[in-house]
């Protein structure tokens, strides 16, 4: 996952148990001050961070700028058939300002074609003459034109948005999804909640009732409307009594990802299955072989799959074989580093651009479930093995991902600590409360 850090507001709420421990919040206001958002506190059972905007939105500029407070703003919306000369003809605007909006610079040009449903907001003044205009490209980006005498100067940014923490948690009582529906939680940010998890914890077997999470997400609000949310950015998850924490963290140079609190990525150097599978119908170790007829030592893992369910690499590496080899029938063999190999049985075919001497990455396609070779049905037969020796897959310990870099750890701890705070407090709220 590769993503920018956006410049935006992180608004930080308490429950309403939160009254309770007042004196709590002021204390964790110290935390979240000490943390890089720039923290503006109000006191009270709610306090404000906020991070620089690029531009503030039309609708709270309080600047009071005299000759600006006898401009008025104009929202208007897009209607089918729509150009920029009907809308500023509607509002009398005129064509020669249509020009210079549109000779703005490149950014401007987009105000060309605009499609119906699209908004802009225009500044006028009392003798009609537009002074600025804001459009919005899309959900995360703003232009904004401002008048400098018979031109316009055209700025791009991210649209401002209020980021909130959303935060909710539960204790399981039959189902993961059960729970998190119950605290609040989409669907789309429990699969989240999994695959952050799901380097330690298999979802499939492991859940237990009594097992626990707690999540901070982020939910994005406009003009005090919810608009969306967006990912975890802290989270908790207590399995059979084995506590995992991740803070999502974004690297200076720009990379997104899960760490535990010391730092370490939340990923393995392997992914534990590399298939989405039904259920496993042969394990490693001795066992019956029904078209053999005779015991022998089964070296991998069947995972039965419908046929065409894709199968991904484990890890990062390089394809040494792809081809047929006897019973295994159609079989791929990546080499990972010096040490690991992991090989891919049965496969229906391969992926596009699958062959020897390709590089591959950690969870891309490279075949689909198949019965090629010595099989009973559809399945993947998969083999680990470390120095050349044949390990379970399903309990061999797989290496952690590569750590953050040094030069980012102090960065990582600053930005992890506050929501770390908050989690605590959201996850053992009376521990908290003496802390502090
Ligand atoms: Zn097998």
């Amino acid at each position: 996952m590769i993503m920018e850090r956006p410049p935006m507001r992180y608004l930080f709420t308490f429950p309403s148990w939160a009254g309770a421990v007042t004196l709590t919040v002021l204390g964790l206001c110290a935390v979240l001050i000490a943390a890089p958002l720039a923290a503006q506190g109000r006191g009270g059972a709610m306090e404000e961070v906020v991070l620089a905007l690029a531009i503030p939105p039309a609708s709270q500029q309080a600047t009071p700028v005299p000759e600006e407070e006898r401009d008025h703003w104009r929202r208007v919306t897009i209607r089918p058939g729509d150009t920029l000369y009907d809308l500023f003809q509607r509002l009398d605007l005129g064509p020669v300002q249509v020009q210079q909006v549109l000779s703005a610079g490149r950014s401007a040009r987009r105000l060309a074609r605009l499609t119906p449903g699209e908004e802009l907001e225009l500044r006028i003044d009392d003798s009609g003459r537009l002074m600025e205009l804001i459009y919005y490209p899309d959900a995360r980006r703003v232009l904004r034109l401002v008048r400098e005498g018979r031109r316009f100067r055209a700025e791009s940014g991210e649209r401002p948005m209020d980021v909130w923490l959303g935060q909710a948690s539960a204790v399981i009582e039959n189902s993961l999804f059960e729970a998190a529906r119950q605290a609040g939680l989409s669907d789309r940010l429990t699969m989240e909640l999994a695959e952050i998890f799901g380097w330690d914890i298999d979802f499939a077997l492991d859940i237990r009732k009594g097992d626990r999470f707690s999540v901070l997400y982020e939910e994005f609000y406009r003009d005090g409307e919810r608009i969306g949310e967006g990912h975890i950015v802290a989270a908790e998850f207590v399995n059979q009594g084995k506590t995992f924490r991740a803070v999502r963290y974004t690297t200076p140079d720009g990379r997104t990802d899960y760490y535990t609190p010391e730092g370490r990525s939340v990923r393995r150097a392997f992914l534990r299955t590399p298939v989405q599978f039904t259920r496993i119908s042969s394990r490693f170790g001795r066992r019956f072989h029904p078209l053999l007829n005779r015991m022998r030592v089964h070296k991998g893992v069947d995972y039965a799959a419908p046929r065409g369910t894709p199968v991904r690499a484990a890890g990062d590496g390089k394809v040494i074989f792809r081809g047929r080899k006897g019973g295994y029938g159609k079989v791929v063999i990546i080499q990972h580093g010096q040490r690991y190999s992991t090989l891919y049985a049965h496969l229906n075919g391969f992926a596009r651009g699958i062959r020897t001497g390709k590089r591959v990455r950690q969870g891309q396609t490279i075949g689909y479930v198949g019965s090629t070779g010595l099989a009973t049905g559809p399945h993947l037969h998969y083999e680990f093995r470390v120095n050349g020796v044949h390990r379970n897959p399903l309990t061999v310990r797989l290496p952690q991902a590569a750590p953050l870099k040094k030069a980012y750890r102090d960065d990582f701890q600053r930005s992890a600590r506050g929501l770390l705070a908050q989690l605590e407090l959201l996850t053992r709220p009376t521990v908290a409360a003496n802390r502090f």
